[in-house]
């Protein structure tokens, strides 16, 4: 067992937050975890696909276990559908891209985002009308404590806006080792979200395709969202707060346009970029953090910002939307 001590973390968070963790080591293999297990079972644990959905505040002081399980096979198929299963560390645009070059449909609508299959259930990411519980089969975790393999179907999973069962009953005492996906083999497209009509027609698309979806929702983030790679950030960082229709009400009555979606007869959501705007920080910065000018969900690191940093512009950002909304907003990113 390959355990590094005292390694940087700098590469493996897509805010570039250079901590570092006390120990360190990447697992390829179920077998590989059970044997980092079994030397390690005192330390504390973080289990890291690509670091797409945290926030380092301060050095972690115990092991992380990088997933690196990788594989993509057909586990069965009938005239409609086929089941994909992905190994957890599978880059998930990788997983995409396979998808679209076999055309198979249901995840094209997800291109582009950040991470790894693994991490892809846990905050059921969610892009342009389409989020994983909608193709989602089943799943293989490893529970850390029982030493046991488990299974979860759709239900078991609990799906939710941005959320499920692994980000509460369960929080980091899984290991996702494998997702299985229900892929379809005739697609309907889900076009009515954002600007993808409007590329269609741009574009003079007549016959829809997996891969022309795909393009399309690759050149609409690669124009609005920053690229990791050049600027620290991870994506948006805050949830769209889900409120009482006495407080949408009370918002409306100021902000006539404010947009707002019906959730059901007593709550609506409302867009947290909307109400970040309203609070004067687009395109804001504090030292070395910043809110984005095109997507004010999205903090971003100006070049050398620490942890704590950032946390503390979420604060001031989630304070000013309090005390101007009386609406309290959720972080989505992990806080370490
Ligand atoms: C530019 C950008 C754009 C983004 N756009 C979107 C978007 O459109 N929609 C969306 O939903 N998200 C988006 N995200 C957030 C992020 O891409 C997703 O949350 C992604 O699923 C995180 O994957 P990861 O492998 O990087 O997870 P990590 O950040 O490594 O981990 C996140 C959490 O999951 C846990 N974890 C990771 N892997 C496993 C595993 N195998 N078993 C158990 N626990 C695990 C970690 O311990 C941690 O708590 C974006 C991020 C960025 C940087």
């Amino acid at each position: 067992m390959n355990f590094l001590q005292n390694i940087s973390l700098k590469a493996f968070n897509t805010f570039g937050i250079d901590v570092s963790a006390r120990q360190f080591i990447t697992c390829t293999s179920i077998n590989d975890l059970s044997e980092i297990l079994s030397v390690n079972e005192d330390n504390p644990l973080l289990i890291l696909g690509g670091g797409s959905n945290m926030l380092f505040k301060k050095d972690f002081n115990g092991t992380v276990i990088k997933n690196e399980i990788k594989g993509i096979s057909i586990v069965k198929e009938d005239d409609q559908h086929i089941y994909i299963k992905a190994g957890g560390g599978e880059v998930w645009q990788d997983f995409v891209t396979y998808c679209v070059a076999h055309n198979y449909g249901g995840i094209e609508n997800l291109s582009l985002i950040p991470g790894t299959v693994g991490a892809s259930p846990i905050q059921n990411i969610g892009a342009y009308g389409v989020e994983i519980k909608d193709t989602f089969h089943e799943l293989t975790a490893y529970h850390i404590e029982d030493k046991k393999l488990l299974t979860f179907n759709k239900e078991e999973c609990k799906f939710g806006y941005r959320d499920s069962i692994f980000k509460n009953e369960y929080k980091n005492k899984l290991f996702i080792l494998d997702v299985t996906f229900r892929l379809d083999k005739h697609p309907v497209f889900k076009t009515s979200y954002g600007d993808i009509e409007a590329k269609i027609k741009e574009q003079h698309i007549e016959v829809l395709t997996v891969k022309a979806i795909s393009d399309i929702i690759c050149d609409i983030r690669k124009s609005k969202l920053p690229d990791p790679a050049v600027v620290g950030n991870a994506g948006s960082f805050f949830k769209n707060p889900v409120v009482d229709k006495a407080v949408s009400n009370s918002i409306l009555a100021n902000y006539p346009t404010a947009p707002h979606f019906k959730v059901d007869d007593n709550h609506d959501k409302i867009p947290a970029a909307w109400l970040i705007e309203q609070c004067g920080w687009k395109g804001k910065s504090i030292g070395e953090v910043g809110c984005h000018t095109k997507q004010p969900l999205v903090i971003i690191n100006l070049g050398h910002a620490d942890g704590q940093s950032i946390f503390n512009f979420s604060q001031q950002i989630m304070d000013s939307v309090y005390a101007k909304f009386n609406v309290t907003l959720e972080r989505e990113v992990n806080i370490l």
